[in-house]
């Protein structure tokens, strides 16, 4: 079998195009912009990155985009002091701060400070609990990214069994979390889970969040299963050029393709849909902060 490839530069696209009509609608028809703030502390390269497309890709689908990049010695108390403001500014409906923080910052303290309806990142504990009992919440950006596309191939996720593989805070949990919500049989594997590749090969879905390059083989690929793949990892790639690199998933994409039914490439899959849904929470945001009725299909 031959894996049908979830584009999902394209699908993120989409996705951007339909949070542009929605802007629209806010815009003309109840005079509010969505209005998003971005907060980085410090200088570290791949955040810069990551933070420039976001207000890139804000002002694209015309909503308000501020940037607050503050020195990599801010004391807590003058960020908590800059997120009390955006927590109280009415033209700002979602508070992103970019993590990783620089360590004499407590980034639990830091991001439980965010009001939990700005919380665009799902990562306060409000929106944790909330997610976890199945109520409605700001979701993560990066699973919710996963589950459009999911929904998107399968229709109805219902009675699928899931593996979802790594366990973290912001991809793992809350990706497990939206896999039952959606009435899978989900088990969360990690790395003291035994006999991972019998673990993954009983899954219908699997879904990576690992960190280790191409560490799933395709024969551990049940034939037929979707395999999204959220890992971003960089390698020397010297046959480009010297000092090239190039970006590699958490499966292997060539013997995983070869047997799964359908997978997402890296890069172009749960990359770029990332940012789509940022964009997404926060007009769901806006939506909810003004008493309006919430886009459909653009949360979970
Ligand atoms: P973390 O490092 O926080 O978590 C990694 C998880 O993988 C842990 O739960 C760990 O288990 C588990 N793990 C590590 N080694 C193994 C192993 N050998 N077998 C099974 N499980 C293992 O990573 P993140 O969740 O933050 O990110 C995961 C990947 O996703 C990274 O490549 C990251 O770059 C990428 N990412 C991509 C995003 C996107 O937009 N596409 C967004 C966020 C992340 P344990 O808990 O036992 O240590």
């Amino acid at each position: 079998m031959t894996a049908m490839i979830i584009d999902g530069k394209e699908f993120a696209a989409r996705v951007r195009a339909k949070v542009a009509g929605h802007v629209t609608r806010l815009k003309d028809q109840h005079g509010v912009t969505p209005g998003l703030a971005v907060v980085l502390v410090g200088e570290d390269p791949a955040s810069q990155v990551y933070v420039r497309s976001k207000g890139k890709m804000t002002v694209e689908v015309g909503m308000k985009s501020v940037e607050h990049k503050l020195e990599a010695d801010t004391s807590e108390a003058e960020l908590l002091d800059l997120i009390a403001r955006l927590n109280n500014d009415p033209e700002i409906h979602g508070i992103l701060v970019q993590l990783p923080l620089p360590k004499h910052l407590d980034e639990d303290l830091v991001i439980n400070s965010i009001s939990p309806a700005k919380d665009v990142d799902g990562f306060h504990i409000s929106n944790v609990g909330l997610l976890g009992t199945g109520q409605k919440s700001m979701v993560p950006c990066t699973p919710l990214g996963c589950l459009m596309m999911l929904r998107d191939h399968h229709g109805s996720l219902s009675g699928m069994d899931a593996v979802v593989i790594g366990r973290s805070n912001i991809v793992g949990k809350p990706m497990a979390q939206l896999l039952l919500g959606d009435s899978c049989t989900v088990t969360i594997a990690h790395s003291r889970t035994k006999d991972l590749a019998d673990v993954v090969r009983r899954a219908d879905i699997v879904v990576a969040a690992v960190g280790r390059p191409e560490m799933v083989p395709g024969d551990w690929i049940k034939e037929g299963a979707t395999v999204i793949d959220v890992g971003i990892n960089r390698l020397d790639a010297p046959e480009k050029g010297e000092g090239k690199t190039r970006l590699v998933g958490d499966v292997d994409y060539d013997s995983c393709a070869a047997r799964a039914g359908a997978i997402t490439p890296v890069p172009g899959g749960v990359g770029p849909m990332t940012i789509a849904c940022l964009l997404a929470n926060t007009v769901t945001a806006c939506c909810r902060a003004n008493g309006l009725d919430e886009p459909e299909g653009l949360t979970a």
